[in-house]
């Protein structure tokens, strides 16, 4: 199998320019075990027919035990730890800053180079256990009008190794190691934290291989949950190449709103969006796509539109997750009232959708989060994002999450 080891992979290289620049450290955390295979055997430090034994010795100590430094295999031979180490990194980007909520959500700032962060959070009680809100850009490159991230230019994609670095570090946190461990408080993954996961889309389909391998993290892949704002082109490679379950960003039922608010709408607009999510790969009652729908008071949060919805969405399994919105300086949106959210979810009840409307939560640290602001200005996309990661929790119904597993 030919495998092309991507040069965004690597870890920061030294300043040093020239021929003799020491070459970077390939971050083994970034690769599935196919691609760590191949990278072993080319690095010549490990023999050919030896590859995938070593890749697999090696994997586990990385992704089942959770080590950071060659020196912890303590059954490979010394001299081929050194000779790793030249090669390969397994060191985690720095965490700059860490919350931990009365309510028990958790949030980390990660610096993953110089001028490049981004913001994980860990909600518990979400899913079989616990959910953690993972981000597959800095920025984002589309401008959803109600989305402070919108508002930030595309810093860059994260890489694999940078994706599962998320999930490493929230397990470091939460005591997670050996991968296998009982009562385990990280259960489910969702890609809704900054960026538009289907914009990058081969690292964040190798983060799910590396994050769902049974040798490894072994987070199941039907407790991975992918956000998009709708690039249908990318929605069967997504479903095939990772097996993942499907969230849309639907926010509104007719073009002409979804055009405004998820300006994405004019490219694909809902008929193919509709007909690209009818054909995704494994839909089916245990595999539900799931409609997230922000509720802006007075814009999508009428009766009529409830009932809109239910057309709309008629024959699909599916379910409805009602984000209250979270609004941030400079936005003319506002909340919808309580009492018109619980309309809109019952009309959705009635219906037969399951629809949870979930109280924000980690208030407490979040709120911090604004101290942020002036340091950063990633941060501050970032920190602004704050109640939709933790009310996208409602992403996942426990009781039907149980079910399904
Ligand atoms: N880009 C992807 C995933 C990240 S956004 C997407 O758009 O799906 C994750 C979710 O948070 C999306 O449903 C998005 O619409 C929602 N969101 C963004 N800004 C929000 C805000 N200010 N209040 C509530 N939800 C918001
Ligand atoms: Fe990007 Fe998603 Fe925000 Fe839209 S809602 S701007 S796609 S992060």
């Amino acid at each position: 199998m030919s495998v092309t080891l991507d040069l965004s992979r690597m870890a920061p290289s030294s300043s040093k320019e020239g021929a003799d620049a020491p070459k970077p450290l390939i971050n083994l955390s970034g690769l599935t075990r196919p691609q760590m295979v191949a990278a072993l055997a080319e690095s010549g430090v490990v023999e050919h027919g030896k590859a995938k034994m070593r890749a697999t010795q090696i994997f586990r100590w990385v992704h089942h035990r959770g080590i950071t430094d060659f020196a912890q295999m303590s059954d490979v031979a010394k001299e081929t730890r050194a000779r790793l180490a030249d090669q390969f990194t397994i060191a985690r980007p720095e965490v700059v800053e860490r919350q931990v909520s009365k309510d028990g959500t958790r949030k980390w700032l990660i610096r993953m180079a110089p001028g490049i962060e981004v913001e994980t959070v860990y909600i518990p009680s979400v899913g079989r256990v616990g959910a953690l809100c993972v981000s597959s850009q800095v920025g984002c490159t589309l401008n959803c009008s109600f989305c402070h991230t919108g508002t930030q230019a595309l810093v860059r994609n994260l890489t694999a190794a940078e994706i599962v670095a998320q999930v490493q570090i929230a397990k470091d946190d939460l005591g997670e190691w050996p991968s296998d461990k009982d009562d385990r408080l990280l259960s489910n993954i969702v890609f809704m934290g900054m960026g538009e996961p289907l914009y990058n889309m081969g690292q964040v389909a190798d983060a799910i291989e590396i994050i769902s391998d049974n040798e490894g993290i072994a987070i199941s892949r039907r407790r991975i949950t992918v956000s998009t704002s709708g690039v249908v082109p990318q929605l069967e490679a997504l479903g095939e190449k990772t097996q993942a379950m499907l969230a849309i960003s639907l926010h509104a039922t007719n073009d002409a709103l979804r055009d405004v608010l998820v300006p994405l709408n004019k490219k694909y607009p809902l008929e193919q969006l509709m007909a690209g999510i009818r054909a995704y790969p494994g839909l089916s009652n245990a595999r539900r796509v799931t409609f997230e729908y922000v509720m802006l008071k007075g814009v999508n949060d009428s009766p009529d539109e409830a009932r809109a919805l239910v057309k709309l969405i008629k024959g699909i399994p599916a379910k409805v997750n009602l984000i209250p919105f979270n609004p941030w300086p400079g936005t003319d949106y506002q909340c919808s009232d309580w009492a018109a959210i619980e309309t809109f979810a019952a009309i959705l009840n009635r219906a037969g959708y399951s629809s949870p409307i979930r109280t924000p939560r980690g208030r407490d640290i979040l709120a911090a989060c604004g101290q942020l602001k002036s340091e950063s200005e990633k941060v501050r996309a970032s920190a602004m994002r704050k109640l939709s990661m933790a009310a996208m929790a409602g992403v996942l119904d426990e009781d039907e999450d149980e079910a399904a597993a």
